[in-house]
């Protein structure tokens, strides 16, 4: 039941601008193969999650 999913590729609130990589490995990646936690009832953890590579993500969160 992890609230994490998929962000998708529409607008959203509050986004961070993405840098172009995995914020925790570095490994370039285009916008559409990053992976970001979405939380639906605290926008702050939206707001601050890293914009992450797959492998990344799953390290992170799990396969969820
Ligand atoms: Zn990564």
């Amino acid at each position: 039941m992890a609230r994490a999913y998929i962000a998708p590729r529409r607008k959203m609130m509050k986004s961070r601008k993405y840098n172009g990589k995995c914020e925790h490995c570095g490994t370039p990646k285009p916008l559409s193969e990053v992976y970001c936690y979405i939380d639906d009832v605290n926008p702050a953890i939206t707001y601050n999650a890293p914009y992450l590579c797959i492998d990344c993500y799953k390290k992170k969160y799990g396969n969820g």
